[in-house]
């Protein structure tokens, strides 16, 4: 039996200004949910005709491929990006922006998602990437999440989720559509300062205003790394400010990549090649991608 078209899909829709650093083709087809009925309709359709299906948040730690996705890329928006206070639980959708949410929570006065100020993505993205930072841990505050499929809706708790450093075990097609927030009662204006204090600290750690996907390769757990970061190691490899084509290591943080002006997705996997063997060749340590994935992209090392 095949679903009718619904009547939101495009097709041959440019990506690129959908992921912040900004590169990659077109989505064989396209489209945005605003609602749980909408999105059950969109996934109904790819479900009947055998469609690939993938979710774009923010697009804050996305790497498009310049061929383009084939299936159905979806984005969620309207419904499914409100933030809803009950109680001392924050309920949001799959698209709510993390800094939206740490602002919300400040202003209700509840606290344990301020880590979320300075991560420039989505709910949904931030649990399918176990996002963190200043110790913060979404996993302490996530009561439940709400996941729809092609086949069905249910909802997982955190130990349900698979949540490792920068990954859970949600897959392709399993879309994040809620999200409960269970957080502690405190002083509005205390919760407002650490945000404060932490917009700080980020703006002297990193650079702003540029197009990136935030960090390009993770912290490694091996001892040759000897505690230092992913961004250290890069840096000591003398890959602050390397460029292929438009793509270029950060002066100031050179585990950030960044598009200075035409950048193509295969500008940054030769970028990143290049200074995962300066780092190999250096330290004995293999980085490994943080960055996800959209389409058909390869790391050139694999
Ligand atoms: C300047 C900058 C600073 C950053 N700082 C941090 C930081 O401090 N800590 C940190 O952890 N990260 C950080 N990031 C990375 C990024 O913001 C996070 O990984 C964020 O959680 C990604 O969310 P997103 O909505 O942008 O996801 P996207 O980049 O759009 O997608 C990432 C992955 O999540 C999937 N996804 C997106 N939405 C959903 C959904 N609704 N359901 C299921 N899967 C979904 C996508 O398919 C993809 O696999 C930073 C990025 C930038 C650009």
């Amino acid at each position: 039996m095949s679903a009718a078209r619904p009547a939101s899909v495009e097709t041959g829709r440019p990506l690129a200004r959908l992921s912040t650093v900004r590169t990659g083709g077109k989505a064989e087809f396209f489209a945005r949910a605003a609602s749980e009925a909408e999105l059950g309709e969109l996934l109904a359709w790819a479900r009947a005709r055998g469609t690939r299906l993938s979710v774009v948040g923010s697009g804050s730690n996305l790497l498009i491929a310049d061929q383009g996705v084939a299936g159905l890329v979806l984005k969620l928006e309207g419904q499914l990006a409100r933030i809803e206070r009950c109680g001392q639980r924050l309920i949001c959708g799959g698209a709510a922006r993390l800094p939206a949410v740490a602002a919300q929570a400040a202003r209700d006065g509840l606290s344990g998602i301020e880590f979320g100020v300075n991560i420039p993505g989505t709910v949904g993205g931030a649990v399918r990437m176990n996002a963190n930072a200043y110790g913060g841990e979404l996993g302490r505050v996530l009561e439940w999440v709400q996941i729809a499929t092609a086949s069905g809706t249910q909802r997982r708790k955190p130990q349900q989720l698979g949540l490792a450093y920068r990954s859970s075990n949600l897959e392709e097609g399993e879309i994040v559509t809620r999200v409960c927030f269970s957080l502690e009662q405190a002083d509005p204006a205390a919760v407002k300062a650490a945000l404060a204090e932490m917009r700080t600290r980020r703006h002297a750690a990193q650079p702003q205003g540029i197009k990136t996907f935030g960090s390009t390769f993770k912290n490694p757990d091996d001892p040759r790394a000897q505690g230092r970061s992913a961004g250290l190691l890069l840096a000591e490899a003398g890959c602050s400010g390397l460029a292929v084509g438009g793509a270029r290591f950060s002066p100031k943080h050179a585990n950030f990549i960044e598009n200075t002006g035409a950048a193509t997705t295969a500008d940054v996997l030769a970028l990143m090649a290049e200074g995962r063997s300066r780092v190999l060749e250096r330290f004995g340590v293999e980085l490994e991608p943080e960055v996800q994935t959209l389409g058909d992209v390869r790391f050139p090392w694999l």
